[in-house]
């Protein structure tokens, strides 16, 4: 896969605070990318960096390979949508979405029309072309400036937060759609979010910020699975992080028991922390339980149970289908797949 967008030692500073501390990544093409992170971490000023908006304090912004850092927005074959739709409210549907390319004074009327039309099909709004843009929903909205951000064909979309306004329901099926819309263009999105739900359902990779740098990059499922340090496997997702030593290859210590992983390389006896996800854990009875603990509280969360137990001065959570009782001493038992490894932090 060859990269469309390479950051190379990218530093930003915003009145002599660091916002981004010398970020380098490579997206490919027709990849769905998604910066994820807490806010304030930096996301959008990344995004804001590809497209031309910021300009670093140092470093390199490329495009398929050529150095564009000093390149204006306009000139640049990225297009952004934003979180606030920024349509123009004196134009109907059409014209908004027909804005871009009548800049370009390049097409006759016929064909813009064609154009237009093509594209109110692909974002489900054909027939709203007259519509003043004022009275139509948030996601109706959003779908005008998805589409007046890909009538003239850019190489790559930026979307910052683009769904963030809508209502939950409305935001999900946008997502899928969106996702849709990404392989049907075939072209590259870079997607700012800081849910982590919607990236893990739409990308292709996910890059993880926090605190203006990257903290890891990978596809949905080894950013779930593998996360590299505690702050990514606490930001996806709920998890129990506990403290362990690696005894040897395939051999882990916590929580006062040894057990099997699927983990190797790490240093003989080295300090290393624990991630295992709420629903990996299987509740057996006490006396079969690599662990025991206490049931201290059970809350029904509608799928499942989620279960806070106690086991020598650890709270684990467990998400089970079914619930034991608060005050019930249960057995924990953990297969070796479902125990991640990871160096501990330093302190
Ligand atoms: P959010 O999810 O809240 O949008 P983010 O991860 O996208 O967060 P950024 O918008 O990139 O974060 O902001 C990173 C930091 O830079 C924040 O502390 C923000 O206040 C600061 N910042 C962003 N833009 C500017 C600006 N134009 N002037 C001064 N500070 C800024």
């Amino acid at each position: 896969m060859n990269e469309i967008v390479s950051l190379k030692n990218i530093v930003v500073d915003f009145d002599g605070e660091p916002v981004l501390t010398g970020l380098s990544l490579d997206i490919h093409d027709k990849e769905f990318v998604t910066f994820l992170g807490p806010s304030g971490c930096g996301k959008t000023t990344t995004l804001r960096v590809i497209g031309g908006f910021v300009q670093p304090k140092s470093g390199n912004v490329f495009f398929n390979g050529q150095d564009i850092t000093h390149l204006p927005p306009y000139k640049r074959q990225v297009n952004t949508v934003f979180q606030k739709y920024a349509l123009f409210p004196h134009l109907n549907v059409f014209e908004n979405v027909a804005f871009g390319l009548r800049l370009q004074k390049k097409l006759d009327e016929k064909e813009i029309r064609l154009r237009v039309q093509e594209m109110l099909e692909v974002v489900g709004l054909k027939g709203y072309e007259r519509r003043d843009t004022s009275n139509l929903s948030g996601g109706q909205q959003q779908r005008v400036a998805i589409a007046r951000g890909l009538i003239n064909h850019p190489k790559v979309l930026l979307l910052d937060e683009p769904l963030g306004a809508l209502d939950l329901k409305l935001r999900k099926e946008m997502q899928l759609e969106l996702k849709r819309l990404q392989q049907a263009m075939d072209i590259t999105f870079i997607y700012v979010t800081h849910d982590q739900e919607e990236a893990l359902t739409m990308s292709d990779t996910v890059v993880v910020m926090h605190d203006g740098d990257i903290q890891q990059i990978g596809s949905p499922i080894d950013i779930y699975n593998e996360p590299i340090n505690a702050f990514v496997a606490s930001f996806i997702g709920e998890s129990n992080i506990i403290d362990g030593i690696m005894l040897r290859d395939f051999m882990v210590e916590f929580a006062g028991n040894e057990f099997t992983c699927v983990d190797k390389g790490f240093g003989h006896n080295e300090l290393v922390q624990v991630v295992v996800r709420p629903e990996d854990i299987q509740v057996v009875p006490a006396i079969q339980g690599q662990l025991t603990g206490v049931v201290k509280e059970v809350i029904f969360k509608g799928v499942h149970y989620e279960m806070h137990v106690e086991q020598a001065g650890y709270e684990w959570i467990i998400h089970s289908t079914q619930g034991s009782e608060p005050g019930e001493l249960i057995g924990m038992c953990i297969g070796p797949d479902e125990i991640h490894i990871m160096q501990r932090a330093e302190a």
